[in-house]
């Protein structure tokens, strides 16, 4: 396995190998690797001949009062993973290799980037596809991996390669969890030990709601009223956002169709992490 830190290198490298035919897999990460991240890798190894993670925690998707700079920063032990896995190159740039001076480029998808973690993280999503799209030009994939854990980040980039004939098939894996329920995300070595004892909550509400669709409800408020009542009985952590849309986050009317999907963000009170996490009710 290499790491290649340089933008041009990488690319040269892979423009070489496509020369020969080889099929490129893609998994973009921030890094902190966890067994989520490894998931993708595992899908993406038998489908492609060299596989190409990038760990890059992009500034450009973090807000202002964001958790940028405190973001945990683990090459040595994400090699060590990245390794077992089989992945052939880390692709690990440094901000002033993504974003030089001067860099001033943005890529933009409207609609969906306007709600949800949209409304929440205003420009977030702009930083999320002007580094992906950077992230495919460079590694020239054929296919890349996206987690469901993300999974309105995951439409954005299927509307951003639909809508800008970017010639990389998209492809999503499911959410890996913690044995308790709590999706694993790099975000979680932030949680005191009363809030982790607690978090599980966030996805059992989730699942409690997920029951409760497979038995027959239909009623949207009903079914977004007893998520929000479990976590308002929380001590650790207060709700962000409890949302039922479509399956595309767009609103829905007062009756859940099927493959709605229900996404919620809730915040820990002492360590103020943000945790993400959705299901799809089917
Ligand atoms: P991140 O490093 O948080 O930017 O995540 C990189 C990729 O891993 C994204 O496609 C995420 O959706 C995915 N991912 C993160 N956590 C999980 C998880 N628990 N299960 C599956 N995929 C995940």
């Amino acid at each position: 396995m290499e790491i290649i830190h340089s933008p041009e290198e990488v690319q040269k490298k892979i423009l070489a190998y496509r020369a020969e035919g080889k099929t490129i897999g893609f998994v973009p990460t921030m890094g902190a690797l966890h067994e989520g991240h490894m998931s993708l890798v595992q899908k993406a190894r038998p489908d492609c001949d060299i596989l190409v993670m990038s760990i890059f925690v992009n500034p450009m998707q973090f807000g202002p009062s964001e958790d940028l700079d405190k973001y945990p920063r683990t090459l040595d032990a994400d090699s060590k993973l990245a390794e077992r896995d089989g992945v052939d190159i880390i692709f690990a740039p440094s901000p002033n290799q993504m974003y030089p001076d001067g860099y001033s480029s943005t890529v933009s998808c409207g609609g969906i980037t306007e709600r949800l973690e949209g409304a929440a993280r205003p420009g977030h999503f702009d930083g999320v596809t002007t580094v992906v799209l950077k992230l495919f030009n460079i590694t020239l994939p054929h296919f890349s991996v996206f987690g469901q854990k993300d999974a309105q980040q995951a439409l954005v980039i299927k509307k951003m390669v639909r809508e800008l004939n970017v010639p990389v098939e998209v492809v999503v894996a499911p959410t890996v969890r913690e044995e308790d329920g709590l999706a694993m995300s790099s975000r979680n070595t932030y949680l005191t030990a009363e809030e982790r004892a607690e978090v599980y909550k966030i996805s059992k509400g989730l699942q409690d709601a997920l029951t409760r669709f497979q038995q027959g409800e239909r009623n949207a408020e009903v079914i977004r009223k007893s998520v929000e009542d479990l976590y308002k009985r929380a001590e650790n952590f207060t709700t962000e956002y409890v949302a039922l849309t479509n399956s595309e986050c767009e609103d829905l009317a007062d009756i859940v169709v099927n493959e709605s999907l229900l996404s919620v963000v809730c915040r820990t009170n002492s360590s103020g992490t943000r945790l993400i996490d959705n299901v799809i009710l089917t």
